[in-house]
């Protein structure tokens, strides 16, 4: 790590701000810990990956999925407004053609409560400035090997918006019920690291 506002430590910065919003009459200590509560409450990519089988099993839930995640989500039990301020979900779906990869080149913003709390990796700055800069090499590092002709899309997350990558769904699956799909999705293949 380096740059100077890290010379205070992350934790005594997130009080202080804490303090200044409760100070300010933003919000209340009982609803920054509901708030944080309901976030961690089954943060696990669990979630990510029921999403990802129901929108293989239900084309009509894909498509609702894609068009707007936020919408789509209660119909598997799920939404973004865990914290004081529903993000934008969007769902990028990899095709034949396309393969979507996530990323926060400013920090390290990440769909928390799809994916539970995010990789070390995905923190880093290698990670941050690599991916943007040289997406195919990244991601063969990391084992996936994409066809010269497949194109990578980056997705930047930032504080209002998060993103989550649909993988292609394996072949040799057809009549896979939900749970067994969703049992095949990786939380690297939700980030796009992985391809599935
Ligand atoms: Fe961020």
């Amino acid at each position: 790590m380096s740059g100077a506002h890290t010379s205070v430590p992350v934790a005594a910065r997130v009080r202080r701000l804490e303090e200044r919003l409760i100070g300010a009459g933003v919000v209340t200590q009982e609803q920054l810990d509901a708030s944080l509560a309901a976030m961690l409450q089954g943060a696990s990519p669990v979630n990510g990956a029921r999403i990802a089988a129901r929108a293989w099993s239900d084309e009509g839930f894909r498509q609702r999925l894609l068009a707007d995640a936020n919408a789509a989500l209660p119909e598997v039990g799920l939404s973004m407004a865990g914290g004081i301020q529903e993000q934008r979900l969007k769902v990028v779906e990899n095709t034949a053609t396309t393969h979507h990869v996530l990323v926060c080149t400013l920090c390290s913003c990440y769909p928390v409560g799809l994916l539970g709390p995010s990789p070390s990796w995905y923190k880093s700055e290698a990670y941050r400035s690599r991916v943007v800069r040289e997406p195919r090499a990244v991601l063969a590092e990391f084992g996936l090997e994409l066809p010269d002709d497949t194109a990578i899309t980056v997705w930047d997350s930032s504080a209002e918006s998060r993103y989550m990558v649909l993988p292609r769904r394996p072949g040799g699956t057809a009549g896979w019920s939900e749970a067994e799909l969703a049992a095949l999705v990786t939380r690297e293949g939700l980030i796009g690291t992985a391809a599935v």
